[in-house]
């Protein structure tokens, strides 16, 4: 698909029109990763943060958000919890906490191994090199860091450095598939000052970063952040709407680029519509990361607002059985790595191109 026909599809708002990718993306997501749907407990480990990204409500310039560090054993009881329900896998993610150190990290991995055997993803943000080998070497599976933009100006502005000369997420990415890691990255929607061209680059940017996972979930703003108050927006007709239908599209069209990847239907997207999650799964989704993180700290890791309130979280296996029946979907057992990790996987110590992603043509309903 060339970068016209994408920038076309990004601004269509026909809802019959979209109904034809969707179903497109819908289909390609059957041949390609099949009807399963895998789940992910999430575990917000700690609301510390020293980075003072602009869109983030969790930056270390909002003095209003209350912090919390989970103790070990609360996350380990976390991950007896997600074991017990029947995830394959469980997401540790925070902010850029400092005492968040290598060898803690590394020891809750060691245990989470051995004690439950589910698959750890880590999403802890950006650390020193020598940390992605050190987590690798202690049996954390996956390591997702999205790259948030594609246009470096944006990106720059909003995601300000916290020592001069660190790498920039990109690059970061590499580092994380040399270390070995199944590689998850993605990008908000809609960030203030980001066009339909970017849009498109982030596309072509997933797919030449050869990710594993690709989460893409609408920017929502947050009163207390710089971007929440002085969005900065390009003219109507240049900047993307952060809304459920543009997200849905990048699903779709992420789906249709990187077939073969495992795409969540985020809890950004569930957030805005109460049937988010479900639209998520109808146009390219595969993977549903329920919350786990202990209630009493679930409101202050509020990275954007409404994120806290009560959500499919609560559900229990059976009822999210039932969803996914009403999607015609069942639920993925065990660790459920993506098809594209395991064909780049076979050729060691490579990054052997995945023969089931398409690197030029992409099979699409026409828009013209
Ligand atoms: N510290 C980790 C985890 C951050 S939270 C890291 O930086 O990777 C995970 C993701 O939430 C971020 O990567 C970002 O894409 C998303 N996010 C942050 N603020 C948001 C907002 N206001 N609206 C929507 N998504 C947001």
């Amino acid at each position: 698909m060339e970068r016209t026909e994408i920038i076309r599809w990004l601004r269509e708002r026909n809802p019959g029109r979209l109904a034809e990718l969707w179903a497109a993306a819908d289909r390609v997501r059957h041949d390609h990763v099949g009807d399963q749907i895998y789940l992910r407990g999430l575990v917000e480990v700690s609301s510390y943060c020293r980075r003072n990204c602009a869109y983030c409500g969790i930056r270390a310039g909002n003095f209003r958000v209350e912090r919390f560090r989970l103790t070990a054993d609360e996350v380990l009881d976390c991950a007896a919890r997600v074991a017990d329900f029947g995830c394959g896998t469980v997401v540790l993610q925070g902010g850029e906490d400092p005492k968040l150190t290598v060898d803690l990290v590394a020891s809750l991995v060691r245990r989470i191994k051995t004690e439950f055997g589910l698959a750890v993803t880590l999403s802890f943000g950006e650390r020193p090199l020598a940390d992605f080998h050190v987590l690798r070497a202690a049996g954390a599976d996956r390591y997702l860091l999205r790259f948030e933009t594609s246009n470096p100006e944006v990106y720059a502005r909003l995601h300000p450095p916290h020592i001069a000369g660190e790498l920039p997420r990109r690059e970061l990415l590499r580092e994380l598939h040399a270390a070995g890691f199944e590689v998850g990255s993605g990008s908000m929607i809609g960030l203030p000052g980001t066009s339909y061209d970017d849009v498109a680059n982030d596309l072509l940017d997933f797919r030449e970063l050869d990710l594993d996972m690709i989460g893409v979930g609408p920017y929502i703003p947050h009163p207390e952040t710089p971007l929440g108050s002085h969005p900065r927006p390009l003219p109507p007709n240049e900047q993307v709407p952060n809304d459920w239908l543009t997200t849905c599209t990048v699903v779709a069209l992420t789906r249709l680029f990187c077939p073969a990847t495992n795409i969540p239907a985020t809890t950004a997207l569930a957030t805005l519509r109460p049937d988010g999650r479900e639209l998520g799964f109808r146009c390219g989704a595969n993977v549903w990361m329920p919350n786990f993180t202990p209630p009493r700290y679930r409101a202050s890791y509020e990275i954007y607002p409404g994120k806290a309130a009560p959500t499919h979280a609560e559900l229990r296996l059976h009822d999210i059985s039932e969803i996914l029946a009403r999607l015609g979907r069942t639920l993925g057992r065990g660790p459920g790595p993506s098809p594209h990790y395991l064909t780049r996987s076979v050729t060691a110590n490579t990054r052997a191109s995945c023969s089931e992603c398409p690197t030029s043509s992409v099979a699409t309903p026409s828009i013209s």
